[in-house]
């Protein structure tokens, strides 16, 4: 499978899993006799079947800030952040309000994200899965300043609205994980990275992660913690061995239903690319077209 297909299965994967779980979000886990599996809209803000939420359009915030694989523009990131709070979005988080007012002020990027411990949300997490297509080696561009290499980059991008040390390294164990799934390693390999990278950064989070196979769904956390977040979504991936069945599983936990969706969507479309996704979910997502146009340019500046 070609390298380009995957980024558009975890791109597709993203706005699909957001979608199907838009309606779903808050609700307690939908009984197996109800499980929920097709995009059918509704929900506490009354979407449309296939409207992206505030996970789907920030994501789109951050792809259109690549400008090819060894460089983002912060500048660009900014002004899409804002322009879709200027937009009132009726679905935004507590945490991404403040940090967005931060950044509306003109706070420097790494100090407008709150550290306080209320402020662990999942709206970095949810996000930043084309931080994924940079090298190691990329660079960041705010202004005339530079950041220099990928590590600094998911930092500073993270720290633009989420501040605590969770959210951050949240980001940092997502990213290379979501890199190992591009590549075409196999699940275990995959996995193994997530723990790798956890294990260097947050004992915390590593215990967390370490505890995932033998999690069964009627445990699984899917509430809007960035750490219960990134859980949830590898074990969707890791449990089941199709992206139709790990995003209606988890979704029907309810909760934060769409950001979990998403973040499994990214893994499960890395993983088995843009064809994994049902044509009958795919022909719904609000996206779906621009993503595909976004992606092939992308890969023409590569
Ligand atoms: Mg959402």
């Amino acid at each position: 499978m070609f390298y380009q297909d995957r980024v558009l299965g975890m791109l597709w994967g993203l706005h699909a899993g957001d979608s199907l779980g838009a309606p779903w979000e808050f609700l307690p886990p939908q009984p197996a006799w109800n499980t929920k599996t097709e995009i059918v809209g509704g929900g506490k803000f009354n979407w449309a079947p296939g409207e992206a939420t505030d996970d789907t359009d920030l994501m789109l915030g951050v792809l259109r800030a690549l400008q090819n694989a060894q460089e983002i523009s912060f500048d660009i990131l900014k002004s899409e952040m804002l322009a879709w709070f200027a937009s009132n979005p009726p679905d935004i988080g507590t945490t991404t309000i403040k940090g967005l007012q931060n950044l509306k002020d003109g706070k420097a990027l790494r100090e407008c994200g709150f550290v306080n411990n209320e402020f662990q949300g999942n709206g970095s997490i949810m996000r930043v899965a084309p931080l994924a297509l940079l090298t190691e080696d990329a660079v960041g561009v705010y202004g005339s300043e530079k950041t220099q290499g990928l590590h600094e980059i998911m930092i500073t991008q993270t720290k633009m609205t989420h501040g605590h040390q969770h959210c951050v390294d949240t980001d940092l164990i997502f990213i290379p994980t979501v890199k190992a799934a591009l590549a075409g390693k196999i699940k275990q390999e995959i996995f193994g990275v997530a723990l790798t990278e956890a294990e260097k950064i947050s004992p915390f989070i590593y215990q967390k992660l370490k505890a995932i196979p033998e999690t069964p769904w009627d445990n699984l956390s899917t509430s809007g913690f960035c750490v219960d977040t990134l859980c949830a979504g590898l074990w969707a991936f890791l449990k089941y061995d199709n992206l139709e069945d790990a995003l209606v599983s988890v979704v029907n936990r309810g909760d934060d239903s769409d950001s979990c969706g998403a973040v499994a969507g990214v893994l499960c479309g890395a993983f088995y690319g843009s064809q994994a996704i049902p044509a009958r979910w795919l022909e719904k997502l609000e996206f779906k077209n621009e993503i595909q146009q976004l992606v092939s340019s992308f890969f023409r500046h590569a």
